[in-house]
């Protein structure tokens, strides 16, 4: 059974614990860069929040490596390392974790309802910072390379790209936006699109195709990305849908920008989302239920950054604290 932290074993903190069915003031939903803020500021509150770690516990940045423009790390620390200390430093001050997904929530009334494994929370306001989940190509190759040369965010990885082969797939603005930005490093970089026709915007393929640096091999799909032995990406394996020709081509990068989707399904008809399934938020973090308040990418599709993530989650703390402090109950 794994040890409670000391400050709470001391009993220096009256945390409601769940198993016992007690009305908890904030529950937070997600245990990436924003829910792990939000879990600090409001542990520091002395709210007792519990954070339910969801699908992916950590978020996006357990799954990096190297994160080298957080403020504060003049050296870089790697994302798990980061994580780990983040939660560390919300557990001293009291705040519980909880494993397990979130399956149900009734926000109809408060105290709201959260269904996560076997647990009913129950909760007098809610942080909702469940994250959004790049969509991957879906190759074994692809998961165990992550980190080693494939990688899901242009803004973090390209720097470790200079003069480098790279791939990005996909045929959306994200591929756009990232292949253009990594012409900045890339000694040339390759726009890998499964069909001749592209989903981005006019804007966004004039300007990658106005680029020098930017090919486009179309209409091929990544079947293999190598090298697993060596823990480096070398090469990829294509294929191309219309002719079935494979080829294999040298690269030292794979950036996969086939899109993010918000982690908001148990929320939908409850909340108010943009159709991509964006949590909509006003005044900062507040939703269309008062007493919920997201932060992080679940409401965020432009700037997704850890940095961003972790004001957003200082943000619905804050107003969590203030709306709890305005309805006592
Ligand atoms: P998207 O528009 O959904 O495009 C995803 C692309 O990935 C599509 O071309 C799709 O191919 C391809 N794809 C999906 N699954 C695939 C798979 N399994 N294998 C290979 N290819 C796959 O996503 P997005 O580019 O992330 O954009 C999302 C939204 O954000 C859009 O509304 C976009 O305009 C917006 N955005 C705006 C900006 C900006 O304005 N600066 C920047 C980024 C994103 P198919 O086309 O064949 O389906």
């Amino acid at each position: 059974m794994a040890l409670l932290s000391p400050r709470i074993e001391a009993g220096a903190v009256n945390i409601q614990s769940p198993m016992e069915k007690s009305v908890n003031k904030i529950v937070i939903i997600g245990s990436g860069c924003a829910g792990l803020t939000a879990a600090i500021y409001t542990a520091r509150a002395d709210l007792n929040p519990v954070v339910v770690d969801g699908y992916e516990p950590g978020g996006q940045l357990a799954l990096t490596t190297l994160v080298e423009n957080f403020p504060g790390f003049t050296d870089g620390i790697l994302g798990p390392e980061f994580i780990e200390r983040s939660r560390k430093q919300a557990e001293r001050f009291g705040a519980q974790f909880r494993s397990g997904a979130v399956s149900s929530v009734d926000l109809s009334r408060r105290p709201f309802k959260i269904v996560a494994g076997k647990e009913t929370y129950e909760s007098e306001a809610l942080i909702i910072a469940a994250g959004a989940s790049a969509r991957m190509l879906g190759i074994e190759s692809e998961k165990l390379l992550l980190g080693y040369g494939v990688s899901t965010c242009a803004t973090c990885d390209g720097y470790f790209f200079r003069d480098r082969e790279i791939l990005v797939v996909g045929g959306g603005d994200t591929a756009m936006e990232e292949a253009t930005f990594l012409t900045k490093f890339a000694k040339r970089v390759t726009i890998v699109h499964r069909r001749n026709e592209f989903r981005a915007t006019k804007i966004m393929l004039d300007r990658a195709r106005a680029n020098e640096k930017i090919r486009f091999l179309t209409p091929y799909v990544v079947e293999e990305v190598h090298n697993i032995a060596n823990k480096a990406v070398e090469s990829v394996t294509l294929r191309n849908v219309q002719s079935n020709q494979a080829e294999q081509v040298e690269v030292e990068g794979v950036f996969v920008a086939i899109g993010h989707d918000p982690n908001t399904k148990v929320f939908l008809g409850k909340l108010d989302m943009d159709d991509a399934g964006y949590i909509l938020t006003h005044n900062g973090p507040l939703t269309s239920v008062a007493g919920v308040f997201a932060a992080g990418d679940v409401q965020d599709h432009r700037y997704r950054q850890a940095i961003t993530a972790a004001g957003s989650g200082c943000m619905a703390a804050m107003e969590a604290e203030k709306f709890l402090a305005e309805h006592k109950s």
